[in-house]
């Protein structure tokens, strides 16, 4: 049995996932429903505003994931999500007010102590990461996260991020690492129209990434995940170097809230990715 991509690693009483192997200077996580404030379908670690929860329970629970990552991050840049593929580089000089955040679903950054907050309920987070050899300038680093429901994965948010990590690091993207984190797998994301149209156009091998349904015609199982490692690969990025953790949110409702298990009403988990903030 292969090594797991991701393991649990508590941290304050807030289980995190974290990746087995990550480079020292790589700060990534993903929340799980442990270890927070709020109650009924949002227990216990909801960090999404707008899903129907207590504000103070949210807020709370914020704090504490942001304790339990261990760092003291000089900002939390997070995007307001739309389902496309506009990516927006994160930047201490341009930083945006938390209330008036821009529309986009991919973040990069290359500046430490910047981290990235997206958050999910079954669609795909795309944590990315580089290095740069900057010469006398030394090692530029980056990472993004990109957040990639069916919409997303289609409009190729993944790939967008990826160029943009890129061009900021002025590299090409076969020097990128990638991690596909928690969320809906083949197991249990069922599509059909017009999600099996709009994979059809987006994507030659779409036909590679579907399985039949135990309920038959129209509806087929969609794999996010091996769709999203293809749209990586077809942006540059070197197989070897793209993780899956292979966690389905939607198998595993006692520990990932899931929008499709739920029936709709439920919590967000968060996905972060930051340099760590070693100069601060
Ligand atoms: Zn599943």
């Amino acid at each position: 049995m292969p090594a797991p991509v991701m393991h649990v690693r508590p941290h304050d009483g807030v289980p995190l996932l974290v990746p087995a192997e990550a480079p020292p200077w790589l700060f990534l996580a993903f929340t799980t429903r442990g270890g927070g404030f709020s109650e009924g379908p949002f227990a216990s670690l909801n960090l999404g505003r707008s899903v129907g929860d207590r504000p103070d329970a949210v807020r709370r629970n914020r704090e504490r994931v942001l304790a339990a990552t261990g760092e003291r991050w000089h900002w939390v840049a997070g995007a307001r999500q739309v389902h496309g593929c506009e990516v927006v580089v994160a930047s201490r000089a341009a930083a945006w007010p938390a209330e008036c955040p821009p529309e986009a679903d991919a973040l990069v950054t290359t500046e430490p102590g910047v981290l990235l907050w997206a958050t999910f309920a079954d669609c795909v987070p795309v944590f990315l990461w580089g290095e740069s050899d900057g010469g006398s300038q030394g090692k530029g680093r980056g990472v993004a996260l990109a957040h990639a429901g069916w919409r997303g994965t289609v409009a190729g948010v993944a790939a967008a991020a990826a160029r943009r990590l890129a061009a900021e690091l002025g590299t090409g993207p076969a020097a990128l690492s990638a991690l596909i984190g928690p969320s809906i797998g083949p197991c249990c994301y069922e599509v059909d129209e017009p999600v099996l149209s709009a994979l059809d156009s987006a994507f030659a091998w779409s036909r590679e990434v579907l399985s039949p349904s135990p309920r038959g015609e129209p509806y087929r199982h969609l794999d996010l995940w091996e769709t999203n490692r293809r749209v990586l690969i077809d942006a540059g990025l070197r197989p070897e170097n793209i993780y899956v953790a292979g966690l389905c949110t939607a198998c595993d409702t006692e520990r990932f809230y899931s929008h499709r298990a739920s029936g709709g009403r439920t919590g967000r988990m968060a996905g972060l990715i930051g340099i760590r903030p070693f100069d601060a």
